[in-house]
């Protein structure tokens, strides 16, 4: 079964009505939808904001729906001068950069005994840049621009030039989010498949705030295009 995850309603909200659910329960807090996407049988959950709730939901689902692969959705800011609202992002690995034990002379995001990358899984990452192939084949103008590389997550909305700068240079990051890495960290503990894919809402900058409430909708939309050929293709 695949386990599809994300932070927000706007998030989920095209994934839930398009699938056919089953089965709902409630779990550490959370609404787990079960059912049909297509032919692939999914959990759907919207796990809420920040790394505590992105590693309680995925640890629930691991215990509870033993997923064999999971995708995590959502937007994000993006960190190099070039980009635009609505670019998507593959991660191909992620890193807590809040993570400071820097006192012990560690790297930043690192933590003893872990390398401060997480991998997605690179089966995953191909499906996903299949599926954004397909979404958009017919639809030049329409098309986002795609990027497959590093994202950092912390418990923080990053909305400045200076915290942006950082953490391009430090962990050669293309975008920042709040949730990504502790999922990842989680399923890499289980040794559960995932990726994470993420459309961006802002720039990360000064403007970030009103950015984000203005594009989420908009940018979902383009993200749902690419997920509803994801879904099928990782759910198989
Ligand atoms: N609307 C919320 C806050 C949203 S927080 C409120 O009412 O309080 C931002 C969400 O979008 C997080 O889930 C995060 O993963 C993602 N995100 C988008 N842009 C971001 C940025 N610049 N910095 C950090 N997270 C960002």
């Amino acid at each position: 079964m695949l386990a599809v995850m994300g932070a927000m309603d706007e998030e989920v909200r095209l994934l839930r009505e398009r699938m056919e659910i089953a089965e709902e329960a409630v779990h550490a807090g959370v609404n787990v939808a079960k059912g049909r996407y297509g032919d692939a049988e999914i959990v759907l959950v919207k796990c809420g904001i920040g790394k505590v709730n992105a590693s309680i939901c995925t640890q629930m689902l691991i215990d509870l729906y033993a997923p064999d692969r999971l995708i995590f959705s959502g937007v994000a800011g993006g960190l190099l001068p070039n980009m635009t609202v609505g670019d998507l992002i593959i991660a191909s690995h992620l890193i807590q950069f809040d993570v400071d034990l820097t006192a012990f002379g560690r790297r930043h995001g690192e933590s003893p005994d872990r390398d401060r990358m997480i991998q997605s899984d690179p089966q995953l990452m191909d499906l996903a840049a299949q599926a954004y192939d397909a979404a958009f084949s017919d639809d030049a103008a329409a098309r986002p621009n795609l990027m497959i590389g590093t994202i950092v997550s912390g418990d923080r909305f990053v909305k400045d030039s200076d915290t942006l700068r950082w953490l391009q240079r430090e962990f050669a990051a293309l975008a920042t989010e709040m949730e990504g890495a502790a999922v990842g960290y989680t399923c890499d503990l289980s040794g559960l498949p995932l990726v994470v894919v993420r459309g961006l809402s802002d720039t990360a900058g000064e403007d970030a705030p009103d950015d984000f409430t203005a594009n989420l909708a908009k940018v979902w939309d383009t993200s749902f295009r690419l997920l509803d050929e994801l879904i099928p293709r990782a759910g198989a």
